[in-house]
């Protein structure tokens, strides 16, 4: 018996009533942690200034709005999505029909990171809920008053059997995975991301990663310059990097890079001003972060910004020219505000310099030729991305969001939320009105009068 059996069997026995297969029951869940978090948009943003100095703009429109807006999605389709599918039957099962019922795993665990912690944590919990499942969430002990505060809300609103918060960092995590679960949903590093998989594989649990990596951005020689500097530095710097799908390195065209990169200061200042005077620049998560960042600042040559504050944890944003893939600030994903800049001729050169590394989360081309974004679409692999944009593709209900081989394994969002947590059960209901033969052995007839 490990510190959490109780609470998983609790939440065993509770699935087992089947009130969470119920439809209303499943839409209340949904509409009260929509009313909880409507409520409480102030102490959420106070606790996302306490441990990342998150300005109000960021933290409501990339942790609360973004929320809301999956729940409103996911009781607006929650009926279709649930109702069982009627699908085709070939003609070898003549008389029978076939369908599809989802049906949800029962106790999963939602594991999440400290980067963006409330939205992390809640966005795949509404994948959980929608479905038809019970919960245990372990959210990040790196930004612990937001994950007090998530506690809070949610032993406000659901019964400890059905939907519970453990709070701790990796013992608790560790002891968790311990436990038998029917499905667990992860987000966070690619190294951990393996530990759990090792942990799910122990009992066949099967399991959602969200993972990371170090996604590309290419500004090609016909890309609108100004445009793409802009929506760069905003996809690079909101969260001061620290945002999975941010762009992690950037790959410009050796003919408009001096343009470009000119275009990129303006943005820069545009957006942030004097950063490390801006009390609404998030600061690094934790000075063992903070460190790992700092020794980026000395590789290749310092173009844009480079100042820190060691005090408040801030580092301001920077970019790092005259890179090459040997510097250690392009040996992982970075995950702070600071942008190493690569230069290309061919765009050939880029794809094998992608392909050469394990496969992005993200990747974004600024591009107006329809046959370079073909190119670039058809030949490299990565979890998903934008043209002529960065990280605003993972806003989209209605795109399946999540990485490739090292970057992820799943996906989820909108529709796809639900389907991670619904295992899909096939079935064919047969007729009894006559038998075909043909299936079985020795039998020459035509139909078989039964
Ligand atoms: P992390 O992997 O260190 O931690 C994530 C969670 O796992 C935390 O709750 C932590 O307590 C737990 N954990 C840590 N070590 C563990 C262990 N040995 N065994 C069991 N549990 C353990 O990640 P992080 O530093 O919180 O987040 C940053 C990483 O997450 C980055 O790599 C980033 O790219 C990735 N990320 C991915 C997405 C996505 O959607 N794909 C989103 C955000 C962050």
């Amino acid at each position: 018996m490990g510190p959490y059996s109780s609470i998983l069997t609790k939440q065993q026995s509770f699935f087992r009533t089947e009130k969470t297969k119920n439809l209303t029951y499943r839409i209340d869940a949904l509409e009260k942690l929509r009313s909880k978090i409507k409520a409480n948009e102030q102490p959420l943003m106070d606790a996302l200034r306490a441990d990342l100095n998150k300005s109000e703009f960021d933290a409501y429109t990339t942790e609360i709005m973004i929320v809301l807006e999956e729940i409103k999605f996911a009781i607006n389709h929650l009926q279709s999505w649930a109702k069982p599918r009627k699908v085709k039957t070939p003609i070898t099962h003549i008389g029978s029909k076939s369908y599809i019922y989802p049906e949800p795993y029962g106790v999963t665990l939602i594991i999440a990171p400290w980067n963006y912690p409330f939205q992390l944590a809640v966005a795949p919990l509404i994948g959980a809920i929608a479905a038809g499942n019970c919960a245990v969430i372990k959210p990040s002990e790196l930004t612990p008053t937001t994950s007090e505060v998530f506690a809070k809300l949610i032993s406000e609103i659901y019964p400890e059997e059905y939907i519970t918060v453990v709070q701790g960092g990796v013992e608790t995590s560790q002891a968790l995975l311990e436990e038998k679960f029917d499905y667990i949903f992860f987000t966070g590093s690619v190294s951990v991301g393996k530990v759990i998989m090792g942990a799910a594989a122990k009992n066949l649990t099967p399991v959602t990663l969200e993972l990371g990596g170090k996604s590309p951005c290419i500004v090609h020689e016909d890309a609108n310059l100004k445009l793409a500097a802009k929506r760069i530095a905003w996809g690079k710097f909101v969260n001061a990097g620290q945002t999975c799908v941010a762009p992690d390195y950037l790959y410009l065209h050796k003919s408009i890079k001096a343009p470009f990169l000119q275009f990129f200061q303006e943005a820069i200042k545009d957006l942030y001003g004097e950063a490390l005077e801006n009390r609404n620049f998030t600061r690094i998560v934790s000075e063992k972060h903070f460190q790992r960042l700092s020794s980026f600042l000395d590789n290749g040559k310092l173009f844009i910004g480079g100042n820190t504050n060691k005090k408040r944890l801030q580092i301001e944003p920077t970019v790092l020219t005259e890179i090459t893939w040997e510097h250690p600030v392009m040996q992982d994903e970075i995950f702070g505000p600071i942008l190493p800049v690569l230069e290309y001729e061919s765009i050939d050169d880029v794809i094998k310099g992608i392909e050469n590394h394990p496969k992005p989360l993200a990747l974004y081309l600024f591009s107006e030729g329809e046959s370079i974004q073909k190119k670039v679409l058809n030949q490299v692999s990565f979890g998903g991305g934008c043209l002529n944009d960065t990280v605003y593709h993972l806003g989209s209900p209605h795109l399946p969001f999540g990485g490739v081989g090292t970057s992820g394994i799943g996906s989820y969002h909108g529709k796809g939320s639900f389907y991670t947590f619904s295992h899909e059960k096939s079935i064919l209901k047969q007729t009894t009105k006559f038998d075909l033969p043909f299936r079985y052995p020795n039998v020459k007839d035509g139909l078989t009068k039964i």
